[in-house]
Parts: C-alpha cells; structure tokens; sequence
C-alpha cells in the first residue's frame, strides 16, 4: 500500500498518515517456521533437542531487550515504576535501561510528540542497530491523545514504525509490561521482519 504523504506546510519533519500494524511493508509480519520446528528426539535412550539457529537466536533476542525509554511527559514516570523493584521487569530480561541509541534493541516512545521533538525522535530510531523494536506507549504516543492539535504527531506511525502499542493515559505499569512480552513473543516466534 502507498504511503500517503501529510501535505503540512508548517511541519518541519515529512509526515505521513499512520495506517494499522501489517499494512505497509515495513511493519508486515511474516510468519517462519519457529517454535513448531523444535523436535525431541529419542536416540540410544538420551533425549535430544534440535532446532533451528534463527530459532534460537530469536529466542535469546525476545528475553534480552534493551529499552531506550523516548519519556517527554507522564507516562514516562509510569514506565520508571515498571522497571523498579515492585514490577520487576528483569523477570523477563529487559531490565537493562541505556540511554544511548547504539546499545538499545527496543525504543519505548512513553509521551505527547510534538512537531518540533519529532526529528530527534526519529534519528534515536535511526542510530539504533538492527533489529529494532518500536512499542507505542500511551494515548499520546499512539494517536496524539487529547492534544488534537497541529503541533502534536497524532501517533507516531506518522514518523516511525511501530510493533507494539500499549493503549491508555497512562497505561499502567501491568499493561506496559504486557506489550514488553507480548513483543518478546512475536520476535521469539519470528514474526517481526522489516522490509
Ligand atoms: S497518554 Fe496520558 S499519561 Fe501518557 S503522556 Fe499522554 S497525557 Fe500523559
């Protein structure tokens, strides 16, 4: 499907209209052969298990993300509740937080994005490495919110991809966690493949 452009003079980021997960290339799924491939088999009495090395290494990657927390206003608190001790996200191995691009695997975008922070948040994305993963957080980051204005993103598929989105304002530190397993999920499973 074409993307549709946003004519926006006034923006000072390109801008596209947001279409729904799987609709455009570069959010497609593709499913593999995954978990179902995995065979136990019996030889000489010992049990041995065989698989494939796609399947293994997306299992390591969905149990060790690295969040890079894009926080610019409330649901930025709701996600440093997540990652303390009460939660416990290390249960799941995405308790490693950096603030650096370069050695992050998963860009949580938690808060409003503005026209004017929308190319910083867009070239965070772009010096991350791949593969990448992008959850949505919040209605702000997800459609803009309440701020149906021209200098808010109104979600911010406008600008980035996006593999998960976590609905609410603010979304509680449960529902955060579920979009972190739930995208730990579709990368173990394969799932997950840019165009
Ligand atoms: S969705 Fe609600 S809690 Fe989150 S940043 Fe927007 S206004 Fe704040």
């Amino acid at each position: 499907m074409p993307v549709k452009r946003i004519e926006h003079p006034e923006s000072i980021i390109p801008r596209q209209v947001g279409v729904a997960p799987g609709e455009v290339a570069e959010k497609g799924l593709l499913t593999l052969p995954g978990e179902s491939e995995r065979e136990v088999e019996d030889l000489a009495g010992a049990s041995y298990l065989t698989t494939r090395v796609d399947t293994l290494v997306n299992w390591a990657r969905g149990n060790s993300l690295w969040p890079l927390p894009f926080g610019t206003a409330c649901c930025a608190i709701e996600f440093m509740s997540m990652v303390s001790s009460h939660y416990d996200i290390a249960r799941f191995g995405a308790e490693v937080v950096r603030f650096s691009p370069r050695q992050a695997d998963l860009l949580i975008v938690a808060g409003t994005i503005v026209d004017k922070i929308a190319p910083v948040l867009k070239k965070i994305y772009e010096q991350m490495p791949e593969p990448k993963y992008v959850i949505s957080m919040g209605a702000c980051a997800c459609s803009g919110g309440f701020y149906r204005a021209y200098h808010v993103v109104q979600g911010i598929d406008e600008i980035i991809p996006v593999d998960i989105w976590v609905p609410g304002c603010p979304p509680t530190p449960e529902g955060l966690m579920y979009g972190i397993l739930k995208l730990a999920e579709k990368i173990k499973r394969g799932e997950i493949k840019r165009g």
